[in-house]
């Protein structure tokens, strides 16, 4: 059937290439993100507030230059006018975010009148271009649009909006934007929109890794073109090959529209193997879990038969709101969730934000500090934050009283977070027993994320600490390689068969497997079915993944030999060089 009649507006097919990040075709009418600003918050600040005001505004500015670098570097994919032009463009907006009348007049506008950021943002504008609009020279009154860009973009940063439109979309849009967070992602319904394209994001980006979840088909870095569409376009992203087409030919979009459905026969297909245990051909029991960033997704799956939650990513609770959630609000909703796995195991992890992860509403923003990715982030913004983190583990204990349930610590790098945590467990279970609170009866198992080199190669030292190990192949890989998960532009360095990687893996299972504790792999590696047998080869037997992934992964389990595999490790083990690794690994998938 086709998606919509042919349009008449309709200019010569374009093809832009990116990369593919979700898998999958989505064909419909382009929705393009709007950057712009309608509504402005304004309050007044107090005079001790002004130094926490002006830090906020320059954690702003601060995000504002990382974004135009993007995609002043991502122009040079454009032709050759294009390329000269956006980067001339996004040149005046970096000259103006480094050091201009619009961002010295912010901060002394927050100083002198005690107005928060944004309005002062505001306010500097219409004043800067009043100014400009008296000048008589077109090259300097044209600079006044580049101004009002930028204050746009601070604006944007300021206050963190969120695309809420979303809900307001033709059905099957598909959503074209610079940038979308993990939480404009989430407010996606898969029911409204077909799927997105963005300029700038890397395939572990979280923002992908929810595009995944949610199965909506997602190519990143596309160059700045694709946002010069017509609205309600027609647009086929193409998120296995990493295409996005705008106006496409009626043949192309008939090729497209088969493809789309040879693929959704497929996945009739494989629900047919939800029931059947998941073991190798030569009876390996293997026991696969699901990854779940939001509520919705444990009826998912249970309908791909999960045999529990190996990670449930608890930031959802964070996103899209002005506060933190109590802990009878995250309880109620940590419980639904264990309850709707109906006795199955659900692996509640502490909040990991930092990095790519955006929670606004707490005050520690990670976009104000240099470094994100190796900063205040996961657990070490959770021992640093005792409320958050007693909030928390009281809404988990709690929840444990309605199934089994497991307590999972991101990004640790030392025994001692570990042993903090331990201690704040126990006395938060004690404070829950002394007000004679529902909590689960035993302690559950406290584990450690392996995701940090540090904590791979100090992994003996983990395993006698803790009671499992999930390995955090996205973490692990950027944290090894030195890579940005999500960072388009060097996303094609990202490898998961680099030898670093593969013998960290190596080491924390072998380490797991001596100490007698539980090891998984939870990383986007574990729901890829080229590298189940590279993983079951080095003794892991419990996989976490997107359920959309599972059946896949169990389909690949199912054709597979342990032991051939396991010696197919053992040589893959030996190489240094990540090219024969993939030869060694691709050559075994094809001959079973
Ligand atoms: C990982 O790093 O592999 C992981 C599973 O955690 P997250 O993707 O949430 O950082
Ligand atoms: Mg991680």
């Amino acid at each position: 059937m086709r998606t919509r009649d042919y349009d008449a507006a309709a200019g010569p097919e374009r093809v832009h290439k990116g990369i593919g990040v979700s898998p999958g075709v989505a064909i419909g009418p382009a929705h393009v993100v709007d950057t712009g600003f309608q509504q402005v918050p304004e309050y007044r600040i107090t005079k001790d507030g002004v130094e926490s005001e002006i830090a906020r505004f320059q954690g702003a500015v601060a995000k504002s230059v990382r974004q135009v670098r993007k995609v002043r570097s991502k122009s040079a994919t454009l032709p050759d006018t294009a390329a000269e032009d956006v980067s001339f463009l996004m040149d005046a907006h970096l000259a103006i975010l480094r050091g201009s009348r619009l961002i010295r007049g912010v901060e002394q506008r927050i100083v002198n009148s005690l107005c928060n950021a944004e309005a002062a943002v505001q306010t500097e504008l219409a004043q800067v271009a009043k100014q400009f609009e008296r000048v008589e020279d077109p090259y300097l009154s044209s600079r006044v649009q580049d101004i009002r860009d930028v204050a746009t973009r601070l604006i944007r940063n300021l206050t963190d909006r969120k695309y809420r439109a979303f809900s307001t979309l033709p059905t099957a849009s598909v959503v074209l934007a610079e940038e979308l967070t993990p939480a404009d992602t989430a407010l996606m319904d898969p029911r409204q929109i077909s799927g997105f394209a963005t300029l700038v994001g890397g395939p572990e980006s979280h923002t992908a890794i929810m595009a995944r979840s949610l199965d909506l088909p997602a190519v990143v870095g596309v160059s700045a073109e694709v946002l010069e569409c017509r609205a309600g376009a027609m647009v086929i992203v193409d998120g296995d090959h990493g295409l996005v087409v705008v106006d496409p030919s009626p043949e192309t979009l008939t090729a497209f529209e088969q493809r789309r459905a040879d693929q959704a026969a497929d996945r009739e297909q494989l629900k047919r193997l939800a029931k059947v245990p998941a073991q190798t051909r030569d009876q390996v029991a293997m026991s696969l879990m699901a990854n779940i960033e939001l509520p919705r997704e444990v009826d998912l799956a249970n309908a791909v038969g999960a045999d529990g939650v190996g990670l449930l990513r608890t930031e959802f609770l964070f996103m899209n709101r002005s506060d933190l959630p109590s802990e009878e609000e995250q309880y109620a909703v940590l419980r639904d969730i264990v309850v709707g796995m109906k006795g199955r195991p659900v692996t509640l992890r502490t909040i990991d934000v930092g990095g790519d992860k955006l929670a606004e509403t707490l005050h520690h923003r990670p976009g104000t500090t240099t470094n994100p990715a190796l900063g205040l982030r996961a657990i070490r913004l959770s021992l640093s934050e005792p409320r958050l983190l007693e909030t928390q583990l009281a809404a988990m204990l709690r929840a444990g009283a309605h199934g089994p349930t497991r307590i999972l610590l991101p990004m640790v790098s030392t025994v001692a977070e570990v042993r903090a945590v331990r201690a704040t467990l126990e006395r938060v279970a004690r404070r829950l027993r002394r007000r004679r609170v529902a909590a689960a009866d035993s302690l559950p198992p406290l584990g450690v994320m392996i995701e940090v080199p540090g904590a791979a190669l100090a992994a003996d030292a983990l395993a006698m600490n803790c009671d499992f190990f999930a390995i955090g192949t996205n973490d692990l890989i950027m944290y090894t390689l030195a890579i940005d998960r999500g960072d388009e532009q060097v996303a094609h360095l990202f490898d998961p068969l680099h030898p670093a990687v593969l013998r960290l893996i190596q080491f924390a299972t072998e380490a797991a497997l001596r100490a007698r504790i539980p090891v998984s792999v939870c990383g986007e590696v574990a729901g890829e079915p080229r590298y189940v047998p590279l993983l079951v080869g080095l003794g892991i037997r419990e996989l976490s993944m997107a359920p959309t992934k599972l059946l896949r992964v169990k389909r690949r389990l199912l054709a597979l030999d342990a032991m051939a595999a396991s010696q197919r490790a053992r040589i893959i083990m030996d190489q240094g060089d990540p090219g024969r690794i993939a030869a060694l690994l691709d050559d075994f998938n094809d001959i079973g």
